[in-house]
Order: structure tokens, then C-alpha cells, then sequence
């Protein structure tokens, strides 16, 4: 077996879910909603698969969702992106990734990963057989330094992979800090894979800002987006690829051998799903907001020391302070003794920079963070 995949753990969304599942716990680990998603969405792609087109849609993405895609980023981040040439459908973000990443990365380049990083990334640079260079994100802002990006660029620096809005630490990154990226980038003739999927999850007032769309970054940006993130349907993996012709043409070279297309069905239903109004999204970000406003209230009453959360689906405590030292422990004990799952985060720092994070998904019905909050008092009286 090949070692790279042989000797590598199961997923930590799998381990928790899976314990969960096992002792009845309630599930505030892996990222997905309670919410069924928009029902109109959903009942396009069930209109689609009775009555629609269900053999391979073409290698690129159906027209119309391409069209949708560069149409949706216009209106939304300001970029003018050329549909038949510029946008690419795929089989999830996770694909894109995976293509982007192939794609781009020859044996020997480096690759800057900033840690906290996604699990997928790390395995996926090391199938490529790049050479990983991380910058370490500190809690409890998770900002990028010049310092620091300093130490990890260099001449054999080809690809960054970057995520914004930053999932596990629920950070959006400002203007300045993607600058500071941007800069490197142009310096160093590096380019950027930005995992964008959290794109339409920013709270307060926040606005998402595109790497392809910052100074000198439009020719030298992979834009990863997913439909399932942004209709809260994250079982669908439908997700997008933005780049200019250049580099396209190489990510849909990956493409044809990962997936090389993605349900016609569900394509249709989120090409109509992105042109809704305005008001629908920002009804969907303003329920997000309620929620994890309720969660982070009833935490903090509860003694937890939360961190910030700015975006995504999650918020984030610091252990530290109860006097814990291992995320790992404290997410089991949390789990087969108190009844709720977690994510430690330490599982997304490949060089143990920290063990004292632990994040939740707040995207559930009120019932359920209740529920969780409930359970989560035994925590506190029981370190006490
Ligand atoms: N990147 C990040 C940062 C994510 O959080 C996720 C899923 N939660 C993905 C990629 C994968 O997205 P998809 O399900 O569309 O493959
Ligand atoms: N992205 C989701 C999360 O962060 C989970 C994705 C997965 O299970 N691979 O929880």
C-alpha cells in the first residue's frame, strides 16, 4: 500500500461523528447543519433528476452553472470572471483541492500552509510531492506576521494554500493581512490555491474579499468555492473553481482524471440556488449569526473562555484556562462522558504548535445547542 495513505489516521469529522453516533452523544463536531437547506433548492434538484438530463453533463460544468457561478461572484465580490473559460465545476471543494493542488505542484516545489490548516491539505501536498512550509497561526487572533511569512517563503516557493474565512479557528482574515499575502505571493512568484468556502458565512457586517480579486493576484489565484456551504446542503460536493485561462487549463487537465464530472441534477438546482435575491443569503447569514451568538452567550455564562468567531459554522474555547493541556483527552472525556462531540483542534497543526483549542459547530436548531450547553455545565462544575 502506498504509505502516504496507509499510515495516516481516520479523519477527525469521521472519529467524532462516529463516536457520537456510537454513545447517543450530540453532535458539535463535524461541520453540517441541522437546517434540511432551501427547500425550493432542493426541489429543483428533485425536479431535476425525475424529469431533467441525467447522463454525464459536460467535463467543464453545465453552461448554465458556469454562467451562474461568474455571474453570482460578480454581483457578490466584484470579480469579472470569463464563464467558458475562467470557471470550472467539480465534485466538491475537496476535489478542486485535490486538483489544484496535482495540478500545480511538481516533486521538490515548496508549498506554504498556514496551521490551523484543513486536514485535507497536508496529504494532498505530500501526494504531489511538495515540500511543506508552515506558517503557525496563534490563538487567540490566529494573524498572519511579515516574521512569519518571511520564514516560509523562499525562491522554490510555488503554491500557497490559503483558507478564508479560516476553518477550525472561525477567523476572517483583514485587509491588511491579505495584502501582506498578496505581497508574498507577487514577491516570490508564488501561486495562491484560496479555499474559499466559507465565502457567504461572515458575521458583523463583514464583506468577503477574493485573493483573485487583490492587487497583482488575478492572474496568479485558484478561487475554491462549495455549494455546499453556501446552501447549507454540505452533503451535495458540488463545488467551483475560478482561474484565469492559464491555469485552468491545467486544473481541468487534473479534473478529467478525479471525478471529471459532477451530478448534472444537483448542478441545475444550485445554478437556480445562486441567483436568488440578496435577502435570502443574508437571511441565511443572519440565522448563522443568531446562532452562534446563542451558543457563544451560553458558553461564556458558563465559565468557557470563547474565542472569537467572525465566520464559518464554529467557535472555538480555550482549554488553557480550565487548566487542560490536551485537546485530545478533553474532546474523549467530552464526548463518552458529558455526551457532546468536539473537534480538537490540534488535529489541523501538523507540528503540535497547539493542544488547548477546542471547537464546536454552532449551525443546529436552538434545541440542540440547549441541549449541548446543558450538558456542557457537567464540564465546568466537574473541573471545578
Ligand atoms: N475546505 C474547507 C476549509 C472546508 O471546511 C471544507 C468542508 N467543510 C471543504 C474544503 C470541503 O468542501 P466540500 O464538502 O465541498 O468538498
Ligand atoms: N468541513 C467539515 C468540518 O470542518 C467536515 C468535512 C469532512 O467531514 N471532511 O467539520
Amino acid at each position: 500500500m502506498n504509505p502516504l495513505f496507509a499510515n495516516l489516521p481516520t479523519t477527525v469529522f469521521e472519529v467524532m461523528s462516529g463516536l457520537a453516533r456510537e454513545t447517543g452523544a450530540i453532535n458539535l463536531g463535524q461541520g453540517f447543519p441541522d437546517d434540511p437547506g432551501p427547500l425550493d433548492v432542493r426541489q429543483k434538484a428533485a425536479d431535476a433528476v425525475l424529469n431533467g438530463y441525467n447522463q454525464y453533463p459536460s467535463m467543464m460544468g453545465l453552461p448554465e452553472l458556469r454562467s451562474a457561478i461568474a455571474a453570482h461572484y460578480r454581483h457578490w465580490q466584484g470579480l469579472d470572471l470569463d464563464a467558458s473559460t475562467e470557471v470550472m465545476v467539480t465534485s466538491g471543494a475537496t476535489e478542486a483541492l485535490a486538483g489544484a493542488i496535482l495540478g500545480l505542484v511538481e516533486p521538490g516545489d515548496e508549498v506554504v500552509l498556514f496551521e490551523p490548516m484543513y486536514d485535507a491539505y497536508l496529504p494532498l501536498v505530500r501526494l504531489a510531492g511538495g515540500i511543506p512550509r508552515f506558517v503557525t497561526l496563534e490563538p487567540p487572533h490566529f494573524r498572519l506576521t511579515e516574521e512569519a511569512l518571511a520564514r516560509a517563503f523562499s525562491p522554490k516557493t510555488k503554491v500557497v494554500v490559503f483558507n478564508n474565512p479560516l476553518n477550525p479557528t472561525a477567523t476572517v482574515f483583514s485587509p491588511d493581512d491579505l495584502a501582506l499575502l498578496a505581497d508574498f505571493c507577487r514577491r516570490f512568484d508564488a501561486i495562491a490555491i484560496s479555499d474559499e468556502v466559507w465565502e457567504h458565512v461572515v458575521f458583523d457586517g463583514r464583506r468577503h474579499q477574493p485573493v483573485l480579486g487583490l492587487e497583482g493576484m488575478r492572474e496568479r489565484s485558484v478561487k475554491i468555492g462549495s455549494a455546499g456551504k453556501i446552501f447549507n446542503l454540505t452533503g451535495w460536493k458540488v463545488g467551483f473553481v475560478c482561474a484565469a485561462p492559464e491555469i485552468m487549463r491545467v486544473l481541468a487537465k487534473a479534473h478529467q482524471f478525479l471525478a471529471f464530472t459532477t451530478p448534472p441534477n444537483l448542478q441545475t438546482a444550485v445554478a437556480y440556488g445562486l441567483g436568488k435575491d440578496d435577502a435570502f443569503f443574508d437571511g441565511l447569514r443572519a440565522d448563522l449569526s443568531r446562532s452562534r451568538d446563542r451558543f457563544s452567550t451560553g458558553l461564556e455564562s458558563l465559565g468557557f473562555a470563547v474565542l472569537p468567531s467572525q465566520g464559518t459554522y464554529f467557535l472555538n474555547i480555550d482549554i488553557a484556562p480550565l487548566g487542560e493541556t490536551d485537546d485530545v483527552a478533553f474532546c474523549r472525556r467530552l464526548v463518552m462522558d458529558h455526551g457532546v462531540a468536539a473537534i480538537p483542534v490540534s488535529a489541523f497543526y501538523a507540528q503540535g504548535a497547539v493542544k488547548t483549542v477546542v471547537r464546536f459547530c454552532f449551525a443546529k436548531k436552538d434545541e440542540t445547542l440547549d441541549a449541548g450547553l446543558e450538558r456542557l455545565a457537567g464540564v465546568i462544575g466537574a473541573a471545578r
